[in-house]
């Protein structure tokens, strides 16, 4: 009699939190999503998503006692075994405990883990990665995530903060991040940065097709992006294409440091306008890449969208044999 054939996947992101219930055949049966509402502190977020959890059950008419467990996935520094946040600057957490609450609350085996090491996870056993031992996963939204398979397992480093790609700094007299410094990868080339140049070149008067599809120059979306490169946009072009050379230089680099298979690229930039960008990202790649680690590496965009995160859970879960 099986019993405990289901888990609960979370992805609690800086704008909205996804939960997917998922049988013992990898598929999602039901799915959830909220808002964040990061604003409201760390308790109201938790509430969120064990309501995400809760209507995913309902959804299905599973009992929280057929699952075996639950994987929340954090946009932030934290410690898996411990069940602690450490810092996760989208959601404005220091030092908080998310297992605690959830595990209380269904009396469930529940685990988090830094979201890009889930999508990595995710990518490397259910979407385009499957077949590459050491893969790097770039998640290029409002800011960069990273999450690095090495030897077809997810490295978490000494202190589980492995894999911070986007703060790696490009150029120390650059723009000001997130994190204090100055020049990271994310600050240079995230959907943030890219926002940011366009936001400068209409203030300077330049002309762009963006002032006619939208009127929030701070926030502007991927599908407006896409919308401007198929009017053949001069500005948009000329920012996603410094956006993918800086991403290429550091997927190249990369490369000489790791010897890597595989790169994949994932995120709603990417998917939007990944064609654009793509070419160019191999280029610049390729320009400091050395050639023997560069041959026979891949570089490719996610299939998997949002869900890569959720699909990284039932890896975890499996990971920790409870699934
Ligand atoms: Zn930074």
């Amino acid at each position: 009699l099986k019993k405990r054939q289901y888990i609960v996947s979370v992805d609690a992101g800086g704008t909205k939190i996804l939960a997917a219930l998922i049988d013992s055949d990898n598929k999602i049966i039901s799915r959830a999503k909220k808002s964040t509402d990061a604003k409201n502190g760390a308790n109201a977020v938790i509430k969120r998503i064990i309501e995400c959890i809760e209507s995913t059950l309902i959804d299905s008419k599973v009992k929280a006692n057929q699952l075996a467990a639950i994987v929340v996935g954090i946009p932030g520094s934290l410690n898996s075994q411990k069940g602690i946040v450490y810092l996760a600057p989208n959601l404005s957490w220091r030092n908080i405990n998310v297992v605690n609450p959830i595990k209380r609350h269904f009396n469930i085996p529940t685990f988090i883990e830094n979201d890009a090491n889930l999508g990595a996870l995710g990518i490397h056993h259910f979407g385009l990665g499957k077949k590459y031992e050491n893969l790097l996963g770039i998640f290029v939204g409002t800011g960069i995530g990273g999450g690095l398979i090495l030897n077809n397992k997810i490295y978490r480093g000494k202190s589980f903060a492995a894999g911070e790609i986007g703060h790696i700094v490009i150029n120390p007299k650059g723009e000001k991040c997130g994190c204090g410094n100055y020049g990271c990868f994310e600050a240079v080339a995230s959907r943030t940065a890219i926002t940011r140049e366009i936001k400068n070149a209409i203030k300077t008067g330049k002309k762009t097709v963006v002032t006619k599809l939208t009127n929030n120059y701070d926030l502007i979306k991927s599908g407006t992006l896409a919308a401007a490169l198929k009017s053949n946009d001069k500005i948009v072009k000329k920012s996603l294409r410094s956006a993918s050379e800086t991403i290429g230089l550091v997927i190249g680099n990369m490369s000489n440091l790791l010897d890597l298979n595989a790169v994949v690229l994932a995120d709603g930039l990417i998917e939007a306008v990944g064609d654009f960008m793509l070419p160019v990202i191999r280029k610049s790649a390729e320009d400091v890449a050395l050639p023997q680690n560069f041959k026979g590496m891949k570089i490719l965009i996610s299939s998997l969208g949002d869900d890569a995160a959720l699909y990284g859970g039932i890896a975890l879960a499996k990971e920790v044999g409870l699934f």
